[in-house]
Formats: C-alpha cells, structure tokens, sequence
C-alpha cells in the first residue's frame, strides 16, 4: 500500500458533482501536482485530503490509517495556502511555534524547532519581525516553515506561489522542491501553472471537469498526453485535421505525411497534433515528413523565432532557433515544414483521446 491512498473519491455540493471517481496513490516522500485549469476540482481535492470537506463517497489512507472522517488537526498534515495566511499579530517566532504549542511540545524543544526551521527556510533573522515588515516571498516561507514545523505526514501546498512576482516565483519553486527533498515529505502541491507543475513534480496529476484525465511524471505528460485536453493544456500544440489512409498515412491539406495512427482505418478523421519545438524548417534524415504551407506570421522572441504557418484550412506554430546570419523567415512566404512521423500525436477527431 502507498503512502497516501485517495480511492475513488466523489464529491458533490448539492446536485452538482465537482470530483468524479478520483483515485491515486501517492509513494512516501513523493511530489505529485493537482494541475488543471480554474475550477476542474484541483483545490476541493486538496481540501478533502486535508479533511476541509467530506468526500460524498470514497477514501482517504494515510500511513495506513483511514482519516476519511477525521477532522484535519487529528491528520497530521501541514498546508500552506496562496494568501499568506500568517498570524498578522504574531512574530515569525510565534507563528513558526503556533502549531507546536498546540500539539503541546515543551518552550525549549519548541524555540529549538523554530530555530532549525528558520534556519532551513534561510531565514534565521527575521525571526522577531511581523509579517507586514517581510516581503511577499519571505511570508510564503515562513508560511512553510509554520507547515513543516510539527513534521506533518503529509504537506498540502494550495498555489502557494501565485501571489508573487515572477523572478521570486521561479527561486522559491527550487527552494520548495529542496526542501521537500531533503526533509522527504510526502507533498501535494496544487497549480494551474504548468511550468511549475513539470519543473517541480515527481508526478502530475493533470485534472479537468472534476475528473483526473493523466497521471504521469512530467516526461510522460508533456510527450505522451493521452487525449486531447491534456495535449493542450501542457505545452503549445498544433492540431491539423485530416484523413486517415493506408499504411501509416494521413493526408492532410490535400498532402501526404506518415505518422503512426494506432487503430485509424483508412477514412477515418484524425487529427494530428504537433508541438513546436518538434518542426524545423530545414530537412533531416529524421525528418522525413515535409507538408508545403505559407507563412502567416513570425514572433521574435530572442532566442527562438515563432513562425505560423497555414496549410490549407489548417495551422502549425513551428519554433526555429534566431539565427542572426540568416534572413529572418517574413510573412507570406511560402515555407516547408519537417518534422519526423514519430512527433506527431494522433488524436481521434470525434473523441479526442
Ligand atoms: P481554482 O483554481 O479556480 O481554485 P479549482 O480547480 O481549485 O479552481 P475548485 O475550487 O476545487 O476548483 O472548485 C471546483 C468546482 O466546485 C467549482 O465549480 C466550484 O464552483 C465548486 N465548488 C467549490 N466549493 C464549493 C462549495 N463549497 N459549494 C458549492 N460549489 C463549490
């Protein structure tokens, strides 16, 4: 059995049900993410693992023991919310201590608690400020270290970072991700934010409609979504419809290109789908697919120059690297695009998946 088991979860607020059948088991020590957009059920998961709400039917194990109807500070779990939620009339000291004197541990055993948590949070100074004289991202690791403090089974983490600008955003991921490895706590962490699900996570869980729709670890989900809704929502992604013809072949835009439709038949509609970075617009061994379009736009973003081009009723988005002897590609201009059959998804056109 794995550490946390949440087995076929429901939820339902009156007549409507948020989470469907939601199953998952998470290893001791292990990074998973809730990852979906607002309103997929991602946050009232969360609440039921830290007994917030009551699932309308399933169960939640941890450790073992079923806490499926016990209240959250009978479950040993630490949560760090996105508001900062520390206590605005208490020092960093005594909120990092809040928890420990509830769970009744003794003044020294406490003060030396909080100095190992400062500590570890880099923050051994500021232990006899306010929250108001810290700065956003300074509040959110003392919110951690208020979590981790009584070592929690488990750390519930609801889109801790999205209160906070974008450079602190990006360190904080790294030291949230340190710090969870090296204490090893089972975490969940909670964000529609897919670089931060795939640069944090051991797995994702990717959720949409209440239900989970992939759980795989970042590799899997960016490079092998299973349906639709996943290929979308991580990463950018072309879709091109087509038919489905003999032998490994699509025609698509009234042109022939290989891809590997398990399952199609000839005739069938398919819609293949294609990443950016996978297309080039120079040809190789590899990439022996070459479908003719015209330029419709061109991005320059530094670094990558981000082409559209239509073909027929169709578009892709192709991502070549700036190139500063070669003249920019210009709008349009005819353009070949390559790519090799093993890059594009296939998706089936009525179901998605
Ligand atoms: P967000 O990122 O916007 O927080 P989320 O994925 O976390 O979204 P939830 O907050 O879990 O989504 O909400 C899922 C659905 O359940 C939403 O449609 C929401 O309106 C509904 N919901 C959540 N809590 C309640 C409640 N207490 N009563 C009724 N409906 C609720």
């Amino acid at each position: 059995m794995s550490f946390l088991e949440i087995e076929d979860v429901q939820k339902s607020f009156g007549a409507t049900t948020v989470v469907h059948h939601f199953s998952l088991s998470v290893e001791r020590g292990e990074f998973v993410s809730f990852l979906g957009p607002s309103g997929c059920g991602k946050t009232t998961m969360l609440r039921i693992v830290a007994g917030f709400e009551t699932p309308s039917a399933g169960t939640v194990r941890i450790d073992g023991q079923d806490v499926t109807r016990l209240p959250p500070n009978e479950r040993r779990i630490g949560m760090v919310f996105q508001a900062y939620a520390l206590f605005p009339n208490m020092t960093v000291r005594d909120n990092v201590a809040f928890g420990l004197r509830i769970a009744g541990m003794g003044r020294e055993e406490r003060a030396a608690r909080v100095e190992e948590m400062l500590r570890l949070i880099g923050l051994p100074h500021v232990a006899d400020r306010y929250p108001y004289q810290l700065s956003g991202g300074q509040q959110q690791r003392v919110a951690l270290a208020r979590a981790i403090a009584p070592r929690p089974r488990v750390l519930l983490l609801d889109e801790p970072l999205s209160a906070l600008d974008a450079k602190i955003r990006v360190s904080l991921r790294e030291e949230i991700r340190e710090l969870q490895r090296s204490l090893g706590i089972t975490t969940i962490f909670v964000t529609h934010d897919q670089e931060e699900a795939l640069s944090m996570s051991d797995r994702i869980v990717v959720m949409s409609e209440g239900r989970a729709e992939q759980v795989g670890t970042p590799f899997e989900i960016y490079n092998r979504p299973r349906t639709r809704f996943v290929a979308s929502f991580v990463g950018t992604l072309s879709l091109l419809e087509g038919e489905a013809a003999f032998g490994d072949r699509a025609i698509v835009a009234g042109q022939e290109v290989e891809a590997e439709m398990p399952g199609a038949k000839p005739g069938d509609r398919v819609t293949l789908a294609l990443r950016p970075e996978s297309l080039s617009l120079h040809p190789s061994r590899e990439r022996s697919n070459a479908l003719k379009g015209t330029i419709s736009d061109v991005a320059f973003l530094g670094s990558v120059v981000r082409v559209r081009a239509r073909f027929g009723q169709g578009e892709l988005l192709i991502d070549t690297f700036n190139d500063p002897a070669a003249p920019p590609p210009q709008r349009g201009e005819p353009v070949t695009v390559f790519f090799s059959p093993a890059d594009v998804q296939c998706l089936d056109a009525a179901t998605g998946a």
